[in-house]
């Protein structure tokens, strides 16, 4: 077929027209799943001071060094120090000061015996087993030195990333703004998951896919609902959906006589970057730029729509959100059994990509991989990558397969 844009020349002309989101400062705890937009250096060592790791009693190692069952050493024991207390004391030889986990250590101790492997007598401590020099020790810096940074400009933040924000004093941080993402589905025949299904009736599904995979990435997805096949609904449905960083809309870019969006659109002023893309499944796609908005024209097969937007739309996502990472990560897998394909296109067929015993990965198609038949998107942790000029691939074979990280699998 003539006129289909190749697939990395497609994703190439997208990426090039988007830039990053101005940035704003959020509270870190509304950070999860944004992209850093500064390198955040730590103002201070972690810990702070050296701290024990055990409750025990903090010593000179020099004092135990030498202990057994039999030749153990008796310290006297010359303060207590509880967690975020500091003892005016210093061990010193002979002595031991008694402290809990957390608690900085003492002036002259190096080492801490957990309290486990010691015996109270009094107002001393009696010691017959050994640790090593330092041994139950935190460090000051051993986690964190000043001045090093923590978090870089374009990673995205995650839980432990969060917690380490927190163990360096930042509150707030700077991150590039959520993208807002309106979602328009399309179609006559379409109704609400909660309306009555009939003969003539589809559920509108992409609405709701296209929704998880937005806040997947981290930005906001807007449903506005479904727009009729009739160029007023579908004009004012837009117009609502350029208020919004990015606008999706689903169905109605095939060449069918009510397909209208491609035609509603041009007369809104698009810029059309490309329509038709050489992909399976996903072809009709369209993508282009209406004002500075972009606007991607998702095939209505619910299949088509996840794939379309996981293969073009949250790169451009991603990028927009500042993140310096893109693409999912692709591996070798190897294929374990034989598929038949039609030539032409380049495949994305979706797959489970388990681990092989022996190391590596091996790979199962998910049954049937009608555009219709979201089931095979259910099943899959992964899209599987076959050119256009393949007709059959034969079990053993290895293929690119691009793991799409789903989190129940
Ligand atoms: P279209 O390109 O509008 O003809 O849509 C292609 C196919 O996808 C048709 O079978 C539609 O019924 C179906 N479809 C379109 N939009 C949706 C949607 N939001 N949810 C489920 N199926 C849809
Ligand atoms: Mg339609």
């Amino acid at each position: 077929m003539s006129g289909m844009t190749e697939f990395d020349v497609a994703g190439r002309k997208i990426l090039e027209g988007i830039e990053p989101l101005p940035t704003v400062e959020v509270d870190i705890l509304e950070s999860l799943g944004m992209t850093l937009a500064e390198n955040v250096p730590s103002p201070n060592d972690i810990p702070f001071a050296a701290n024990s790791a055990m409750d025990g009693f903090a010593v000179i190692h020099k004092d135990i060094e030498d202990v057994s069952e039999d030749n153990p050493v008796t310290l006297k024991v010359i303060d207590d120090i509880k967690a975020g207390d500091v003892s005016s004391r210093k061990v010193t030889p002979g002595t031991a000061i008694r402290i809990m986990t957390g608690a900085p250590l003492p002036r002259g101790a190096d080492t801490v015996v957990m309290v486990e492997k010691t015996r109270s007598d009094g107002d001393s401590v009696i010691i017959a087993a050994p640790e090593d020099a330092g041994q139950n020790v935190r460090r000051a810096s051993e986690d964190v030195r000043k001045g090093e940074v923590i978090l870089e400009q374009g990673e995205i933040i995650e839980p432990a990333g969060m917690g380490m924000l927190a163990s360096i004093g930042r509150s707030r941080v700077r991150v590039s703004r959520r993208p807002r993402v309106a979602i328009l589905a399309t179609g006559n025949e379409l109704i609400e998951p909660d309306g009555q299904i009939a003969t003539g009736k589809v559920r509108n599904t992409n609405t709701y896919s296209l929704f998880g995979q937005v806040l997947r990435c981290g930005a906001g997805p807007v449903a506005l609902g479904i727009a009729r096949d009739s160029r007023e609904d579908t004009e004012k449905k837009v117009k609502v959906g350029l208020a919004h960083d990015v606008l999706l809309t689903s169905g109605g870019v095939s060449v069918g006589d009510y397909d209208m969006v491609r035609d509603v659109l041009t007369e809104m002023g698009l810029k059309l970057v490309f329509w038709k893309v050489r992909i399976k499944p996903g072809m009709p796609l369209l993508y282009g730029r209406i004002g500075n908005t972009p606007v991607f024209g998702l095939p209505g097969n619910p299949v088509s729509s996840m794939v379309t937007f996981e293969l073009f739309v949250r790169p451009a996502i991603l990028k927009m959100m500042g993140r310096n990472k893109l693409f999912r990560p692709v591996v070798t897998v190897t294929l374990d059994e034989d598929i038949d394909l039609r030539t032409g296109r380049n495949h994305f067929l979706r797959a489970v990509v388990t681990r092989a015993d022996g190391g590596g990965y091996t790979a199962r198609t998910t049954g049937p991989q009608g555009s219709g038949i979201l089931t095979s998107m259910v099943l899959a942790n992964a899209l599987l990558m076959v050119g256009p000029d393949v007709s059959r691939v034969e079990r053993g074979t290895g293929l690119k397969a691009m793991l799409t990280g789903k989190e129940s699998m």
